[in-house]
């Protein structure tokens, strides 16, 4: 029932959330959201013109000024990995929540004609690069009183689809990478790590993969935001190594 969630009008007040994929889709409801909720947002993503209109909402609604971090996934290098770490504990001293929520489809034909390159591109947005975040983030979500990591997967992460090639693959590693990860941290520390399945959502991606569909038939990334609110706030303190569904069938 997380999914139903209805969140307490302060429910993240004082909480510093890192959101990737922040400037679009499903990462811009949820900073747009986790801001309203009172958190102060630290916005990462591709697209700068994205990022810096989803800061100005944020401030006209009268939230908290946010941060704005352009890097590309893709092609950043750990030593902007660490200028990133820098400047969050510079500014705040810790992070409290990070909704790791950015991701490429890549291609969509049988892994028998899939493209290395292409391949390669998906496992390093999908899969390295949220490994890397993890890895550079913990010291500051390990210094929050109660940290929460969500990763995000999809239903082809969970059960293999013909034609879904590297994307389903990276996905299947991030519900890797989120229980392994949980089971380190459990008797170690409060962070704790989930993974969240938006199911279909009205956005950019979900529209490139099914470029026949009505979007009017899907929920917006507005619409299941009741789970993402539940596992960013302490109302999940004891949730850890579970991959939940937005919008369950
Ligand atoms: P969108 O394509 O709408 O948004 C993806 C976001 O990720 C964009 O803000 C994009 O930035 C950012 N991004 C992509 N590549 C990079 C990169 N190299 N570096 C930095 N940022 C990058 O996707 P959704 O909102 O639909 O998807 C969000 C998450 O939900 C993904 O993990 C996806 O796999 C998952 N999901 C979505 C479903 C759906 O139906 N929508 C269903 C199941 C899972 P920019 O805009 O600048 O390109």
């Amino acid at each position: 029932q997380h999914h139903l969630y209805q969140a307490p009008a302060h429910l993240l007040q004082d909480k510093v959330i890192l959101v990737t994929g922040a400037g679009d889709g499903i990462g811009r409801a949820a900073a747009l959201s986790y801001a309203r909720l009172g958190a102060t947002i630290v916005l990462l993503g591709r697209s700068v013109e994205k990022l810096e209109k989803v800061y100005d909402q944020i401030e006209q609604e009268g939230g908290k000024q946010p941060a704005l971090i352009p890097l590309n996934l893709e092609t950043a290098s750990t030593v902007e990995y660490s200028q990133i770490v820098q400047s969050i504990e510079q500014e705040f001293g810790r992070l409290d929540g990070l909704l790791l929520n950015a991701a490429i489809l890549g291609d969509l034909r049988p892994l028998e004609y899939y493209p290395l390159d292409l391949f390669s591109k998906v496992m390093q947005v999908n899969v390295n690069a949220q490994f890397l975040l993890i890895r550079t983030l913990m010291p500051l979500l390990r210094a929050a009183e109660t940290g929460s990591v969500i990763l995000t997967t999809s239903s082809v992460g969970r059960v293999g689809r013909a034609n879904w090639g590297a994307y389903a693959v990276s996905k299947f590693a991030v519900e890797g990478m989120m229980q392994t990860l949980a089971d380190e941290l459990k008797n170690t520390s409060k962070v704790r790590v989930n993974c969240i399945n938006p199911g279909a959502t009205r956005t950019n991606m979900r529209a490139n993969a099914y470029p026949a569909e009505d979007p009017g038939s899907l929920k917006s990334p507005e619409d299941i935001m009741g789970l993402y609110h539940f596992l960013m706030g302490n109302d999940s303190a004891e949730v850890s190594g579970q991959s939940l569904d937005a919008q369950p069938k």
